[in-house]
């Protein structure tokens, strides 16, 4: 079936389309209506279907893949491998399960689940899944203040956590970290169940800290029956980034995440009962909950858990890990980020072609805009296509892509692709509410219903998630808070978020743009545009910008001499109005953990505010580059 005829189905009868892609699924009781559609925006899928996230990643499989592998847990950080077959993954998740419920967790109570991306973080979340207990998974190595917040959020009676988590061989304490969170924190967990990696001394607080080893040697044959959930009870509560302010708690369901989630491992990523996923994220943000947890064990694949940087330090840096794992455990289909990839563009590519890549099929790359050069770079490189795919936290799986399970449907350079099944999309104008056509910017959003998978609600807060996502137009869609055009082919392009633009003289640009016209020169190897008040212009762009060869901005002649031609690339391609007042240089850009751009906060200190909400950042230092180069 052609692609194009495969999505009208979806977006004009979706009661039968996603009822066919139900059966994807095990349902311990049937649905008895696909959607109810009688609240919008708050879509309700599978109704009365009573199913399992737990059972379909794992039970399911044990019949006839019990002794295949499922979970391969490979650590550089601690130089330790193992592999998991589904029946060992069943008897570990069991164990954890029994756990759980020993220390009084029951069905829809929260676990706070904050590891490092160590093989017992996944047994917690598939565990939490079988005894219907709602986990939220909070990326290791958030600091304490973070922590707290997540905690009176969600209010877990259970805190899963570890000694530490490590990085580049250098150990990150947790368990401090954590015990300040619940001291800060007015919500006091029952317990917490500590991993002990042997890496870091703990304190432990008497009757309320559990030993995992201990606890695991009881209830090592244990079999814990999975709770059949109605598809709409929840599954998760995870946050945003946040890049662009305070993170969101996005409530996902059961039933309509089971089906999203097996759907687009067919449709979008190809992957086969079996063969090997390798995704790069962590399990802290929703591509580690969708592509290497859930997604790929519902598709009866093994998935690979990856703790350790890209680039391994030493002497040589080795940046030929992920692909030595690739050619180890016969990988098919990798999912990773344009962020990770230019760092590895920076090392020469014999790390790369020393390994066997056969058996790798496609490379998909998601989280922020993929520009041409580092897509065509990576392709080339290892000989497989590469999908961009756009999608967020809120959705679950994506939403732009190009659906190679479908038909055969090019890609386009620059773009991430077409809206797939399911999502009604649109670009509409800002002011008016009125639809762009082909080529006009505007912000993209989704037409109600959202597709099976997407967030439900934020957690404990409907009226925020009326008021954040649905309230921005006339008509009621909900905004993705970010730019986009269509072609006349119907291929997207995000050009930026919607908090990204700049007013110069009455122009608006997204920043978006501006940097890629900068990344088109040969000695940029990052870029961050920002606008900045001006008391003539409104506001003026200004870059920042990381030089492939750092020699040339030695001097100051080297500096402006570059500056100038920045400029003029700018002026060429967008004009003068992109043109960015200054051009500074720095050695590293402020991103989130995710590795996503925090413009909000480069904008402030150029203003002289304060850069606000840091809680997410990878590395503060980078402020201070921003801060030391404005000054220069
Ligand atoms: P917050 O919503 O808290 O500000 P965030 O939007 O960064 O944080 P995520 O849900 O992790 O949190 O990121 C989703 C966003 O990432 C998208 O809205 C989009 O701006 C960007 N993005 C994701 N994938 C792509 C892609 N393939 N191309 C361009 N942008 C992308
Ligand atoms: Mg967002």
């Amino acid at each position: 079936m052609s692609f194009a005829s495969f999505y009208q189905q979806s977006v004009d009868d979706p009661n039968t389309f996603w009822a066919n892609e139900a059966r994807r699924v095990d349902w311990h009781t049937p649905f008895s209506k696909t959607l109810d559609y009688s609240r919008p925006p708050f879509a309700r899928w599978f109704v009365g279907g009573e199913t399992n996230l737990c059972h379909n990643a794992i039970d399911r499989h044990l019949a006839q893949r019990g002794d295949q592998a499922a979970l391969i847990a490979v650590s550089t950080e601690t130089n330790t491998e193992k592999t998991y077959s589904f029946r060992e993954l069943h008897r570990e998740v069991n164990a954890m399960a029994a756990t759980m419920q020993a220390l009084g967790v029951q069905r829809g109570d929260r676990v706070l689940i904050y590891m490092p991306m160590i093989a017992e973080a996944v047994f917690a979340m598939l565990a939490c899944a079988r005894i219907g207990a709602v986990h939220s998974v909070v990326f290791g190595g958030f600091a304490s203040n973070s922590l707290a917040t997540r905690i009176d959020d969600a209010q877990p009676t259970l805190i899963v956590s570890a000694d530490a988590g490590s990085r580049g061989g250098r150990v990150v304490p947790y368990k401090g970290l954590l015990d300040e969170a619940i001291r800060l924190a007015q919500h006091k967990p029952a317990h917490v169940l500590l991993v002990d990696r042997g890496l870091a001394e703990m304190a432990r607080t008497d009757g309320r800290d559990i030993d995992y080893a201990a606890a695991r040697a009881q209830h090592l044959d244990a079999q814990v029956p999975v709770v059949w959930l109605e598809s709409n009870e929840p599954s998760y509560i995870l946050y945003t980034s946040g890049t662009t302010g305070k993170p969101k708690g996005v409530q996902r369901d059961v039933g309509g995440y089971a089906v999203a989630l097996t759907a687009s491992m067919q449709h979008v990523f190809c992957g086969n009962p079996g063969e090997t996923y390798f995704c790069t994220s962590d399990i802290g943000w929703v591509v580690g909950h969708s592509y290497i947890v859930y997604g790929p064990l519902m598709a009866g694949m093994a998935t690979i858990l990856y703790e350790g940087l890209p680039v391994l330090p030493g002497e040589t840096p080795d940046a030929g890990i992920w692909w030595s794992l690739v050619d180890k455990y016969k990988v098919t289909r990798m999912f990773s980020s344009p962020t990770a990839i230019r760092v590895l563009k920076k090392h020469p590519p014999e790390f790369m072609s020393k390994y066997d890549l056969s058996s790798l099929k496609s490379l998909y790359l998601a989280g922020e805009p993929l520009d041409e050069t580092t897509s065509n770079w990576i392709s080339t490189s290892l000989g497989v296509p590469v999908i961009d795919n756009y999608w967020q936290t809120e959705s679950g799986w994506p939403i732009l892509s190009i659906a190679k399970g479908v038909d055969d449907k090019p890609t386009r350079l620059g773009s991430p692709g077409v809206p797939l099944y399911g999502y009604k999309m649109h670009i509409m104008n800002e002011s008016t509410g009125e639809l762009c056509g082909p080529n006009e910017k505007g912000v993209v959003v989704i037409e109600g219903p959202l597709p099976p998978g997407c967030m439900q609600t934020v957690y404990r807060d409907d009226a925020r998630f009326v008021n954040t996502y649905w309230s921005n137009f006339p008509k009621q869609v909900y905004s993705t808070f970010d730019w986009g055009i269509r072609d006349e082919d119907g291929y997207y392009f995000i050009l930026g978020r919607t908090d990204d633009v700049i007013n110069v003289a009455g122009h608006r640009l997204g920043t978006r743009e501006i940097e890629e016209s900068i990344s088109s020169h040969a000695n940029v190897s990052e870029v961050a545009v920002v606008g900045v008040e001006d008391k003539l212009k409104g506001q003026v762009a200004i870059a920042f910008v990381i030089p492939k060869k750092a020699d040339g901005v030695a001097t100051p002649e080297g500096r402006q001499a570059l500056e100038a031609e920045i400029m003029r690339v700018v002026d060429k391609q967008i004009g003068a109005v992109g043109r960015p007042s200054r051009v500074y240089f720095v050695s590293l850009l402020p991103k989130t953990r995710s590795g996503k751009l925090l413009r909000r906060s480069i904008q402030a200190i150029c203003e002289g505010r304060d850069p606000g909400d840091l809680t997410t950042i990878e590395d503060p230092s980078s402020l201070q580059q921003i801060k030391a180069a404005l000054q220069s």
